[in-house]
C-alpha cells in the first residue's frame, strides 16, 4: 500500500523566500506580484521569510512595495530578527559581539542587546555583514577561540545578486572555522528554530504549510526536515539540472517560477 501523498490542494498556508524567488536585486521575477495577490485573494496566511540578515523587515517591506508587492512588516521574518528573538527567549546573553550591518546592529539594540565592541562579550553573533572589516573578523575569531558562545543568523555560502553570487555568512563561518575549528549554532533556514517562529506566524502546522524557495540547501532542506511541503522554483540559485542531480533533498513540487505556481493554485 502506498502512503497518501500530499498535494498542493492540502496546503493551507505559504512561507515564501524572497531573493531568487520573488526578485533578484531590484529585478522583480515575473509572476511575483500575481502570486502574492492570489495568496491574499484566496485568504491563505503567508509569510515572507529570508535568511538575508543584512537588512530589517522594514527595508524588505519598502523593497517589496517598490517592486509592486504589497507587504506589511508583520508579514516578514528575517533570520536576523529570528536570531534576536531566539537569544532573548532561550539564553541569557545580552552583551554580544555582533558581526553585522548597521541595520542588523539596530535590530539587536532595539531588541535590548548591548554591543560589546570591546572587552568581554557574552556571545558572538555572526550575520550577513556587507560592511565586514579585518578588525571585526579578527575580534570574532579571538572571542570564538576563547570559547565564547557562538551563533550565526544563517548558513548560506552565497547570495544571489544582479552582479552574480556574492559571499554570504556561510563563507564567514568557514573563515572563522579555519582559524578556530568551531562552528556556530545557526538559527536561520534550514534550522528548526526559524521554522518554529515562521509556523507561529502563519498559525498552521508544518504538514499543511508550503515552503516556496529557490535553494536546495536551505529552503528545500528545511522543508524536508521539518515536514513542510517544499516547492522549488528555478528563478534563483538552483537549476533544473541541480535539482535532478540531487537525490537527497527532494522537493514535493517543482515549478519553473512563482508564475507557474500561481497557475497551479488558480487551477485548484
Ligand atoms: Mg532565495
Amino acid at each position: 500500500m502506498t502512503e497518501q501523498k500530499r498535494t498542493l490542494a492540502d496546503i493551507k498556508a505559504f512561507i515564501t523566500d524572497m531573493d531568487g524567488t520573488l526578485y533578484v536585486s531590484d529585478r522583480l521575477i515575473p509572476g511575483a506580484v500575481e502570486f502574492i495577490s492570489l495568496l491574499r485573494e484566496r485568504g491563505y496566511p503567508f509569510l515572507f521569510l529570508t535568511n538575508n540578515s543584512s537588512a530589517r523587515a522594514v527595508s524588505y517591506r519598502d523593497r517589496l512595495r517598490r517592486l509592486g508587492i504589497e507587504a506589511e512588516t508583520g508579514e516578514i521574518l528575517t533570520s536576523g530578527a529570528a536570531t534576536a528573538m531566539y537569544l532573548l527567549k532561550e539564553t541569557s546573553h545580552r552583551r554580544i559581539f555582533l558581526v553585522g550591518t548597521p541595520a542588523l546592529r539596530e535590530e539587536f539594540i532595539e531588541a535590548g542587546f548591548v554591543m560589546a565592541d570591546q572587552g568581554a562579550a557574552d556571545a558572538v553573533v555572526l550575520g550577513f555583514d556587507k560592511t565586514l572589516t579585518y578588525e571585526r573578523l579578527k575580534r570574532a575569531c579571538l572571542l570564538v577561540n576563547d570559547d565564547a558562545p557562538y551563533y550565526a543568523t544563517h548558513p548560506d555560502f552565497t547570495c544571489i545578486t544582479d552582479e552574480g553570487l556574492i559571499p554570504d555568512t556561510g563563507a564567514f563561518i568557514e573563515a572563522i572555522k579555519s582559524v578556530t575549528g568551531r562552528v556556530p549554532h545557526v538559527i536561520g533556514k534550514p534550522q528548526s528554530e526559524i521554522v518554529k517562529a515562521a509556523l507561529a506566524k502563519v498559525g498552521h502546522k508544518a504538514e499543511v504549510t508550503a515552503m516556496v524557495g529557490d535553494q536546495l540547501d536551505t529552503d528545500m532542506t528545511m522543508a524536508n526536515r521539518s515536514g513542510l511541503y517544499g516547492i522549488l522554483v528555478f528563478t534563483g540559485e538552483t537549476s533544473k539540472r541541480d535539482a535532478a542531480k540531487n537525490r537527497i533533498i527532494t522537493p514535493d513540487l517543482l515549478c519553473s517560477s512563482v508564475a507557474r505556481l500561481t497557475e497551479r493554485i488558480r487551477a485548484l
